[in-house]
């Protein structure tokens, strides 16, 4: 999908902005090894934004001009009452697509109750196929739960499911013409993540595990025939489609490939702020716009519409990674909405 030129964010960069994702908790049931420290500390609950507060946060957002949200974590399926919170998401006016990114671990219990409340598509995140592994490498997941969470997505009439897998050389790197073999055989999309410095993590080394997309698709190049396909999605995604069968695959590659001029989307924190950009820290606290100064609704709508201007002023022009050098981020991927 290209960007449709009626928002009203337009960053200094002349960039619409049409897309949010939004970290519904920091809290996850997985503790993989890039994305958290074995031992965890979590937000208070005083600080993360209450089911309520995050409606009218998308709520603002939807009518400054945002059409798609996606819902992501930590693991958005462990924040109660979330399947309420996406239907009445769903009936927001203007909102052309409502998506969610999950670990899968509960959705053979929770696909069917989501898609009944309006939830358009799912990212399902698997990064092994070999039950031991997988647990080794999420610290707490059950690959079995996952599988059946894929299947409950289809039985419940998702389409356009998504699987994407971080790549880690010595981990899983000799998986990777499994996982497509895997994608083919379901008729799903595959996307491979690079994976990206955020958060200190003592027990992992993220430079000796790094392993560029280039050298992901030469793998599956050797395999199957891979076709480039031109047409984007606004995202950081590049797409190959795979001669003879119906799945895609992408690469997400914030290292190798920098995908920040056509960048059409902000994050909402677990705790309330509005992050620009996942590689550098520029925010503006939309939870002090609705919880500091005069309650009545015209007058929260106007400090949070203001903040929102505010915050497109500061967007910054790309994202900076670098693996030499310890990570410059510190914040985890699970608070803010990876
Ligand atoms: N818990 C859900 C899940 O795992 O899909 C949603 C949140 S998770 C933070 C979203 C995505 O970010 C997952 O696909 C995960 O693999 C990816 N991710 C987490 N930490 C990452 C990192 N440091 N670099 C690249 N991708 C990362
Ligand atoms: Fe949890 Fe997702 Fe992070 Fe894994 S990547 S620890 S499932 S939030």
């Amino acid at each position: 999908m290209v960007t449709a030129p009626s928002s009203r964010l337009v960053d200094g960069f002349g960039r619409h902005i049409h897309y949010v994702r939004i970290s519904v908790t920091d809290r996850c049931d997985f503790r993989c090894v890039y994305c958290m420290a074995e031992e965890m500390t979590f937000l208070p609950k005083s600080e993360i934004l209450s089911l309520e507060e995050i409606e009218q946060l998308a709520a603002e957002l939807v009518q400054a001009g945002v059409t798609k949200i996606r819902l992501t974590g930590g693991e958005p399926l462990v924040r109660p009452g979330l399947v309420g919170l996406v239907a009445r998401l769903r009936q927001l006016p203007g909102l052309a697509e409502l998506c969610m990114t999950t670990n899968g671990g509960r959705l053979a219990e929770l696909a069917g109750p989501l898609k009944d409340a309006g939830l358009d598509r799912l990212n399902i995140s698997l990064d092994s196929l070999q039950p031991e592994r997988f647990r080794a490498l999420t610290r707490t997941g059950d690959l079995s739960r996952v599988l059946a969470g894929i299947t409950a997505a289809r039985e419940a009439g998702f389409k356009g499911t998504k699987l994407n897998a971080v790549v880690m050389k010595g981990r899983n790197d000799d998986e990777i013409n499994d996982l497509v073999a895997f994608a083919l055989e379901q008729q799903l999309d595959l996307s491979f993540i690079e994976e990206m410095p955020l958060g200190v993590i003592e027990e992992h080394d993220r430079a000796e595990a790094f392993m560029a997309s280039a050298d992901i698709r030469s793998q599956i190049g050797q395999r199957w025939q891979l076709s480039p396909l031109a047409e984007s999605t606004g995202g950081p995604s590049r797409y190959w489609q795979v001669v003879d069968h119906a799945s895609r695959i992408g690469f997400i590659s914030p290292h190798s490939h920098n995908f920040c001029g056509d960048c059409n989307r902000v994050r909402l924190t677990t705790e309330g702020r509005l992050l620009l950009c996942l590689g550098n820290e520029h925010s503006v606290d939309l939870k002090a716009a609705i919880r500091q100064g005069d309650p009545a609704p015209a007058a929260v709508s106007a400090r949070v519409q203001a903040a929102l201007q505010a915050a497109m002023g500061i967007k910054p022009e790309k994202h900076e990674f670098s693996l030499a050098e310890e990570p410059q981020i510190l914040r985890f991927m699970n608070a803010t909405g990876g």
